[in-house]
């Protein structure tokens, strides 16, 4: 988080905020604006006057963006309306037709949609790599290689990368690296800290927290590679609203008190899931029996509220009993929020490098600020729903 001369905590109270510029105002004022003028012809042709259009910054996003450079330990930031924005907007900026990207095999699932969509019909070749390749990526680096991309954990099954390994190799050919942050809220790891050159967040998740709004970021470490971001995102008209920005710098204040929560909740019932007839295999690195346990352990200074289980092959009946029956894990999109969601997972046609073999249904639990007693019983009423129609 920025120098780090404060506290962890401290300095998620004062991300982005600046009282003394807005007469005192506690919280940077929401700005409403397309329009912004100009006192007279020079002032409009001074190439440095500051704020030109509201799309392309007003001091809103500026306090936003600040907020997020910072908390990434970077050199600046842009804003993007959403998520997978943030994503499009790092991998536009980095490529070009004829080169080559490597992609984790276990990268969210519209990153991967938007790459062998549209980054391959510009002529960009994109390759799903192992995510437990560490330093063998070396073998697919080539001499037209533009970037290697990464997300850690996984999406969904939550393999932890070695992150070290990766940049070595990286570093050693010269290939940019680019991280997809959101597992972390920018709290429990900083990719920046291990030379990862840009950093991306869906803000949608543990910053936003509260499951209404979607928004997303893009730092860089250089100032070299922010000034790329920055014109690229003026040239594509990305921008956020200003209220999603607000609610977003709202949901940064309390993340960390959110994230341990979820994280302890989470520990408990993954280790409680883990006893349990009918389940195959519970997958949250923070278990010591995970396979990213090690690495997790070595690389982050804690855990979200997600995690991921793997019934025992079943009749599709039984997979319904088990989740239409549940009361505090309705099935919904997103994860970070203050409330548990189920979400189930369909990984055949999403993973290649790794296919995945499992028969049993994947299912994602999103650990929310409720009891962990409450949310254990009504898992415990499904597995006996389930063990019952299987
Ligand atoms: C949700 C998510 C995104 C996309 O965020 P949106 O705001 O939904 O576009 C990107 N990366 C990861 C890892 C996510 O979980």
């Amino acid at each position: 988080m920025g120098k780090k001369e404060r506290g962890e905590d401290t300095e998620l109270v004062h991300l982005g905020r600046s009282p003394e510029d807005f007469h005192g105002v506690v919280n940077p004022p929401a700005v409403r604006t397309s329009t912004i003028l100009y006192p007279s012809l020079e002032a409009f042709e001074n190439p440095s006057h500051k704020y030109r259009y509201g799309r392309t910054g007003n001091p809103q996003s500026d306090s936003f963006e600040q907020a997020m450079a910072k908390l990434e330990g970077g050199y600046g930031a842009r804003v993007t309306g959403t998520g997978l924005s943030a994503i499009v907007l790092a991998l536009t900026t980095f490529t070009k037709a004829g080169d080559h990207v490597l992609i984790v095999d276990t990268v969210y699932g519209p990153t991967r949609d938007f790459c062998t969509r549209t980054l391959a019909r510009f002529g960009v070749e994109v390759e799903f790599y192992n995510p437990l390749i560490a330093g063998e990526i070396r073998e697919l680096i080539r001499d037209n290689t533009a970037l290697i991309y990464l997300e850690s954990p996984g999406s969904a099954t939550f393999e932890v990368q070695d992150v070290p390994a990766i940049m070595e190799e990286a570093r050693k050919k010269n290939v940019l690296t680019i991280m997809d942050n959101t597992w972390s809220g920018g709290l429990l790891y900083r990719p920046i800290e291990h030379g990862v050159d840009i950093v991306l967040q869906a803000a949608t998740k543990y910053i936003g927290g509260h499951s209404d709004i979607n928004l997303g970021f893009v730092v860089a470490a250089s100032k070299e590679h922010y000034e790329r971001l920055r014109l690229e995102s003026i040239v594509q008209g990305l921008c956020a609203g200003p209220e999603d920005m607000t609610l977003a710098l709202r949901g940064l204040r309390t993340m960390k008190l959110r994230i341990v929560h979820s994280a302890e909740s989470a520990l408990k019932i993954a280790q409680w899931l883990q006893g349990q007839a009918g389940v195959q295999r519970v997958y949250y690195p923070v278990l010591p029996d995970d396979p990213g346990h090690a690495l997790w352990k070595r690389d982050f200074s804690g855990a979200n509220g997600v995690l991921s289980v793997l019934l025992n092959p079943a009749p599709k009946a039984a997979v319904r009993a088990f989740v239409d029956g549940l009361e505090l894990f309705p099935i919904g999109s997103s994860w970070g929020g203050y409330e548990s969601l189920l979400q189930p997972q369909y990984l055949k046609k999403y993973r290649t490098a790794r296919p995945w073999k499992e028969d049993g249904a994947l299912l994602r639990l999103q650990i929310g600020l409720e009891d962990p007693d409450d949310l254990i019983a009504d898992l415990k009423a499904a597995l006996e729903r389930f063990r019952g129609a299987a």
